[in-house]
């Protein structure tokens, strides 16, 4: 059975507004929500209040310049490894046998994208059973010293490497707009994007974003138009209303913005 790659975006677990705020009310229902998949299952999570703003601080996804950002790489990743803490946990808690994969310690990226990822216990952990967690992380950098490996590049590394069945990302609005909903009126939920519509989308989609270090929506769906040109499907969903990620996860289509090849 291949398996299925699911992706809480940070948005969603913690409180953008706090730093180092989770959202343990909505982690614990999605723990329950991600328990409900039948088959393999890799889980990826973002950054949100613990990755963000450390990482801005101390502008690791411009590279290496200056000595004092090592304290920052390290600060970035333990804020990351502390949120991955407090997932981990939540699985467990209702059963699911979740095992945290530290992206730091298993890529290598150059200029921002990634060149090598040792996948090899992620495969084994999958065929054992187990739910391999993983997440945005600070990552040595082959050309600029380091970088940021944003959650949603993983998920479309991990998605063609491991041979994916679907790609499903759960965010804190309905899908993909035709502008960010939260900063502008009259925006309208796209349904399904194809590759027809990359050109026009993802420079108007690039306007809109762009307030986190890893480049908001529009990232999110160059990440999966990538992903749709290989012949895999990907939904972005709602998962901060009860019942939508379990859903998808069950194989429900159509409940947020599908990103398909046609
Ligand atoms: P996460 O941290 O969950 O991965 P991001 O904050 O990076 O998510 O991206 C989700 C956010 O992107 C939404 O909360 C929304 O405000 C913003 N956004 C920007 N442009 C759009 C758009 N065109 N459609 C939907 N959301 C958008």
């Amino acid at each position: 059975m291949k398996p299925l790659i699911v992706k809480l975006g940070g948005s969603v677990i913690t409180d953008k507004r706090r730093r180092f705020a989770v959202k343990r009310a909505v982690l614990r229902r999605l723990a329950r929500e991600l328990a409900a998949a039948k088959g393999p299952l890799v889980l990826v999570h973002g950054g949100g209040s613990f990755g963000h703003p450390m990482a801005s601080e101390y502008k690791i996804a411009e590279g290496y310049k200056n000595q004092r950002q090592l304290m920052g790489f390290s600060l970035t990743h333990r804020a990351m490894e502390k949120l991955n803490t407090h997932i981990i946990d939540a699985l467990q808690e209702v059963g699911v046998p979740a095992m945290a994969i530290p992206p730091s310690a298993c890529v290598v990226v150059e200029g921002g994208r990634i060149k090598s990822m040792e996948l090899t216990p992620v495969r084994k952990l999958l065929e054992l059973g187990l739910v391999p967690v993983l997440y945005g992380d600070v990552v040595p950098d082959l050309s600029k010293g380091m970088s940021i490996l944003s959650g949603d590049q993983l998920i479309a590394h991990l998605a063609r490497e491991l041979e994916v069945s679907r790609v499903i990302l759960g965010v804190d609005v309905d899908g993909v707009y035709t502008a960010d909903p939260k900063k502008n009126r009259g925006t309208k939920l796209m349904r399904r994007i194809t590759l027809a519509d990359k050109a026009k989308l993802v420079a108007s989609l690039g306007a809109a974003g762009g307030r986190d270090v890893t480049g908001g929506m529009a990232n999110k769906v160059r990440e999966l138009l990538a992903l749709a040109e290989r012949g895999m499907e990907a939904e972005i969903v709602n998962a901060t209303k009860p019942g939508t990620l379990r859903r998808a996860i069950l194989g429900e289509r159509g409940l947020g913005t599908r990103v398909v090849a046609r």
